[in-house]
């Protein structure tokens, strides 16, 4: 049986559209399709890492890089003053569904605490 492909590797490799608002050899970053607040940026390395779960020795950098574009992102959006979060969901109780390491950038409205 074929394994079905990783959405988040198409995106990252172009096959499939998004808005990608930052890409370099490392990270991309994109619209979700379903927004829950007026910015909501994915963050994802472009390797294919499938959860935190599965982080591999070398890859504290990558880590590190996300969370800069992360930041570097919420300033462009400016929401860095009103403030943001960022959601990194592992595994089913965590709320992942998609199986590529990402980070949820979301802003642009108040939050509550704490998540459903
Ligand atoms: P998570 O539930 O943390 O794994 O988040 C996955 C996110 O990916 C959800 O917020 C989805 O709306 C989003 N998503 C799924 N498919 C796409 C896509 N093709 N383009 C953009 N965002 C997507």
């Amino acid at each position: 049986m074929s394994k079905q492909p990783c959405i988040f590797c198409q995106i990252i490799h172009n096959e499939v559209n998004a808005i990608i608002v930052y890409q370099d050899d490392r990270v991309t970053a994109f619209r979700d399709i379903h927004p829950v607040s007026p910015t909501h940026i994915l963050i994802t390395p472009n390797k294919h890492i499938e959860s935190l779960n599965m982080l591999a020795a070398g890859d504290e950098v990558l880590i590190q890089n996300l969370f800069s574009v992360a930041r570097e992102l919420a300033l462009q959006e400016k929401i860095v003053g009103s403030g943001f979060r960022l959601v990194l969901n592992t595994g089913p109780d965590g709320g992942q569904s998609v199986a590529h390491l990402h980070l949820h950038l979301i802003g642009g409205r108040r939050m509550h605490w704490p998540p459903g």
